[in-house]
């Protein structure tokens, strides 16, 4: 029986069972479709002991991250996202020119470069090597590796001490979440301040986000798993923001136990959030399967009758949610004839499992849709903006989670 990636009790209880999946990060090149992908279980579960709920299975991370496509810079929301953070922390902690600010999974140096222009000194950490080149092109300090204890224990030995760590995103990345919480504390200084960003699993569970859900992602996070989390390794959470990002997520400040932050409101005001919401109550990971077949059935139903009214159906963003979506419904070209997607390392794949072909949005005026199905949907507003000439041709867009939606 499978343990728990904190805890080590056994894992018993399922969250949601999405089948076999291929791995969603995994975009084809013309010439591999004649080939099987690889299908995983997508099995997640909830621990009865420490309440996290983390997928289980056994891929290993480098067939997870070795043709990793996801470059940053090419959401200007995310974009955005990252100068207001940027700011904020420089203004909150007094950043000079003196202080180091170290991101863990730092990509592109799409969040580094706004700390770069104020003087103040940078140093990212990237397991991938394709976009940690783009990071040093652009002058980012970048160091090529895995984030870990020994990772953390050899810069340490480097002098490195960082005034602000950034883990946006990337906690729940993690297959062994000991192994890569314990290197913070060594390189994070006396006072300094780690602030760490994830999908908030209460929205996860209110609006059945499932298709965030995807072997990338191993853990699904709370406050109330990660201050058990960070305790177990000398520190504490501090404050708490909520951040519309990712269909809700929160950013946790946390500190060495011995540092002098003072619990802020924001920490009081989610762990009563949580509390409220049952987080800490098994009752409320239940039904949440049923939920997800629900959604299931309607997108299919929907999508059929537009096949049945001979519209063309296309989709928008080769996102990685959009494939646990597209697969757990068994949705394929015959519904979908293509995705649209303005990262030029998608375009001319196709998608894991479904195997739609990806092109550029320059296309979506030719192709003229009825129909665009909008697969990242905490991006909707955005997308429909940009998009907006699909108006002109009676075209309607669509999203699934939490229901179906027609705009
Ligand atoms: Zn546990």
């Amino acid at each position: 029986m499978s343990q728990c990636r904190f805890c080590r009790k056994p894992l018993t209880r399922t969250f949601i069972d999405l089948g076999l999946q291929p791995l969603a990060n995994s975009y084809r090149r013309f010439d591999q479709l004649q080939f099987t992908e690889p299908r995983y279980p997508l099995h997640a579960k909830v621990c009865e002991s420490c309440f996290l709920v983390q997928v289980d299975h056994d891929v290993p991370p480098d067939a997870i991250f070795s043709d990793y496509a996801y470059f940053s810079s090419y959401s200007p929301s995310w974009v955005e996202h990252a100068r207001h953070y940027a700011k904020a922390m420089i203004s909150r902690f007094a950043l000079h020119e003196n202080s180091l600010v170290v991101e863990i999974a730092s990509n592109d140096g799409y969040l580094l470069q706004h700390f770069g222009t104020a003087g103040i000194g940078v140093l990212g950490i990237e397991p991938a090597g394709n976009v940690a080149k783009e990071a040093e092109a652009r002058g980012i300090k970048t160091e090529v590796a895995f984030f870990n204890r020994d990772t953390a224990a050899r810069l340490r030995a480097a002098g490195v001490q960082a005034d602000l760590m950034a883990a946006n995103n990337v906690l729940a990345h993690v297959p062994d979440i000991n192994e890569f919480v314990s290197g913070f504390p060594l390189i994070l200084s006396d006072q300094g301040v780690l602030t760490v960003e994830f999908p908030h699993l209460l929205n996860l569970i209110e609006q059945t986000q499932f298709d965030t859900i995807y072997h990338e992602h191993y853990s699904y996070l709370s406050l109330l798993a990660c201050e058990r989390i960070f305790g177990a390794h000398g520190m504490r959470v501090f404050d708490v923001e909520e951040l519309p990002t990712h269909g809700g997520s929160l950013r946790l400040f946390v500190c060495h136990n011995s540092a002098d932050h003072k619990p802020a409101e924001g920490l009081t005001r989610v762990r009563q959030k949580e509390k409220w919401a049952g987080i800490g109550d098994l009752a409320t990971y239940g039904g949440f399967n049923a939920r997800a077949e629900e959604i299931r059935d309607e997108l299919k139903d929907f999508l059929r009758d537009t096949k049945e009214e001979n519209l063309n159906v296309a989709a928008y963003g080769a996102a990685a949610k959009g494939n646990t979506l597209l697969n757990y419904c068994g949705i394929n070209t015959d519904l979908i004839s293509v995705v649209f997607d303005k990262n030029p390392h998608k375009q001319n794949h196709y998608l894991p499992g479904s195997q739609i072909p990806i092109k550029s949005p320059d296309l979506i005026t030719h192709t003229k849709p009825d129909v665009l199905l909008i697969l990242p949907w905490n991006l909707r507003d955005e997308i429909m903006a940009e998009q907006s000439t699909l108006k002109g041709w009676g075209g309607r867009f669509v999203t699934a989670i939490p229901r179906l939606n027609i705009f």
